[in-house]
C-alpha cells in the first residue's frame, strides 16, 4: 500500500529494508553533493555515512561525472572474456601502484559480494595448483560480514544473513574480536584479546592444516558495529596463516581507499595478506565494481599450463567494465590529487576526539574508534533489541543527518573530505538525538 502520491512505493522490493515500516512512512534522497544529500522534502541532510562507506570523495564529483559521459559516448561495453580494453589495464596498473608491497595482481568485480566469492575461489584454485588440493576448508569470523552470496554468508557470521539459507560444508568460524567487559570505549586499538588469533591455532590442531584453503576476515569489521582488531591480533593470524600455508584474505571492501587514514587497513596495521577484496570507494560509489588484489605468488601459480588454456574459469559479464574503469581512475585522480589515501592525522584525531565526548550521552554504553569511523553502542531496550538505535537514526535524519545502525549500533564512516564544522554538526546532531531516544 502506497501513501505517496508522486512515487508509486509497492513494486520495489527494498534490500536489508523493513519494506511495510518504510513505505508507511518513507525517507526518499534526491540529490547529493559534496557532504550532504538533499531530501525529496527540500531538507540538507549531512551525510555520515558516505552513502553506505563508498562516497570516499563526497557526492556529485564532476570528474568522475564527466568521465562516465565520455567514456559511454566512446565505447559503452566491451566483452572482458578473451578481449580487452585499455583502461581496464592501465586502472589495474595504477591500483597495483597504490596496493600493499606485492599485492599488484587485480581481478575485476561488480561488487563486495562478488570480490568475496572470487577471493574465495582464488584461494581454493591456488592451493590446488600447487599440489595442496586436500586444502579446500575455508576460515570465517563470528560477526564477520561478507556479502551475500552463498560464500559469503558460509563465512560471514552475521547470524541474520545465515540462518534462513543453506551454507557451504567445510567451514569454520573464528571468534569475533569484540570484548566488552575488558575493551571498553577504545579510542583505536582494544589493549586485550591478542589470544583470540589462537583460534586458528586450534583450528588448525582440530582439522588439520592440511584441510584448509584460506582465512577471511575484516580488518576492522564494519556492518556488525564496528569491530576492532585488538593489538598485535592480524600479525599474530598472519604468522599463524603463513605457519601453515593457510592464505590470508583481508576483506577491505570498507577499509579499502582510505578510510583508516591509510590506503588500505594492510598499510595501517603493517600487515600483508595474500588476497585483498575491495568495491565501494574503488569507484567512490558512482559506478558498481569490485576488485581483488591477488599476491604475485597466488596469481603466478595459477599462471601455468599450456599458453592457450584458461587458467581460471571465473568472471563476470561486467568484469572490467568501460564505464566502471572511467570511473575508477577519475576516483583514485581525486584520491591522490586531494590526498585522500592518507587523510592528515589532525582530522583523524579530531574525529575520534569529538565522537568520543558522546560517552557521556543518554544509552551510550561504548564507543569505538578508529581513522574515519565510528561505533557507538547503545544499551539495547530489553523488548525491541534494536529500536532504540532505529529511533536516533530516524530522529538524525528528521533533524538532518544520515547515520547508519547495525542492531543497537550506530556505525558512522563520513566521506573522507569531512572537516570540523561537519564533524560538529554530526556530533551534536546524535547527541540532540539520543536526549530524545526513550
Ligand atoms: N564485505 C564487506 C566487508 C562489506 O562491508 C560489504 C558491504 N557492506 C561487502 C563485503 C559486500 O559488498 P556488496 O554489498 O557490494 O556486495
Amino acid at each position: 500500500m502506497s501513501n505517496n502520491n508522486i512515487v508509486p512505493l509497492d513494486t520495489y522490493w527494498m534490500p536489508f529494508t523493513a519494506n511495510r515500516q518504510f513505505k508507511a512512512n518513507p525517507r526518499m534522497l534526491s540529490e547529493a553533493s559534496g557532504m550532504f544529500y538533499r531530501s525529496d522534502d527540500g531538507r540538507e541532510v549531512l551525510d555520515g555515512t558516505a552513502g553506505l562507506w563508498c562516497v570516499n570523495a563526497g557526492h556529485g564529483r564532476k570528474e568522475i561525472a564527466e568521465a562516465v559521459y565520455r567514456q559511454l559516448q566512446k565505447m559503452d561495453y566491451a566483452p572482458p572474456f578473451q578481449m580487452g580494453h585499455s583502461d581496464a589495464f592501465v586502472f589495474a596498473d595504477r591500483l597495483a601502484r597504490i596496493a600493499p608491497a606485492g599485492l599488484d595482481r587485480i581481478f575485476y568485480t561488480g561488487s563486495g559480494s562478488e570480490s568475496v566469492e572470487t577471493a574465495l575461489k582464488i584461494a581454493l584454485a591456488y592451493q590446488r595448483a600447487i599440489g595442496q588440493g586436500t586444502r579446500t576448508r575455508l576460515i570465517g569470523r563470528e560477526r564477520g560480514y561478507h556479502g551475500v552470496n552463498f560464500g559469503g554468508i558460509s563465512v560471514g557470521g552475521m547470524v541474520s544473513n545465515r540462518r534462513a539459507f543453506p551454507t557451504l560444508p567445510g567451514v569454520d568460524h573464528l571468534r569475533h574480536t569484540h570484548d566488552p567487559l575488558r575493551n571498553i570505549f577504545c579510542d583505536g586499538l582494544p589493549e586485550y584479546g591478542v589470544e583470540l588469533a589462537d583460534d586458528l591455532e586450534r583450528l588448525v590442531q582440530l582439522h588439520g592444516a592440511e584441510t584448509i584453503a584460506a582465512v577471511i576476515v575484516e580488518p576492522v569489521a564494519g556492518s556488525t558495529g564496528v569491530l576492532l582488531p585488538p593489538r598485535g591480533y592480524l600479525e599474530r593470524l598472519r604468522e599463524i596463516a603463513t605457519r601453515h600455508g593457510i592464505l590470508l584474505i583481508f576483506d577491505e571492501v570498507i577499509t579499502g581507499f582510505g578510510r583508516l587514514g591509510a590506503p588500505f587497513a594492510a598499510d595501517y596495521f603493517g600487515v600483508t595478506p595474500d588476497i585483498i577484496t575491495t568495491a565501494k570507494g574503488l569507484t567512490n560509489g558512482s559506478i558498481p565494481m569490485g576488485a581483488v588484489f591477488c599476491g604475485r605468488h597466488v596469481h603466478d601459480a595459477l599462471m601455468v599450463g599450456p599458453e592457450n588454456a584458461i587458467e581460471l574459469f571465473h568472471g563476470f559479464t561486467y568484469s572490467g567494465h568501460p564505464v566502471a574503469c572511467a570511473a575508477g581512475l577519475a576516483t583514485l585522480d581525486i584520491y591522490e590529487n586531494e590526498g585522500l589515501l592518507t587523510r592528515e592525522a589532525t582530522v583523524l584525531d579530531t574525529w575520534r576526539t569529538a565522537i568520543q565526548t558522546l560517552r557521556d550521552a543518554p544509552f551510550v554504553i561504548d564507543i569505538r574508534t578508529i581513522g574515519l569511523v565510528a561505533g557507538i553502542e547503545l544499551a539495547p531496550r530489553i523488548d525491541a533489541p534494536g529500536a532504540r538505535a532505529y529511533d536516533a537514526f530516524v530522529d538524525c535524519f528528521q533533524s538532518g543527518l544520515l547515520i547508519r545502525t547495525t542492531g543497537d549500533t550506530i556505525a558512522l564512516s563520513p566521506p573522507l573530505i569531512v572537516d570540523t564544522n561537519h564533524i560538529d554538526r554530526i556530533v551534536t546532531t546524535i547527541q540532540s538525538a539520543l536526549s530524545r531516544v526513550t
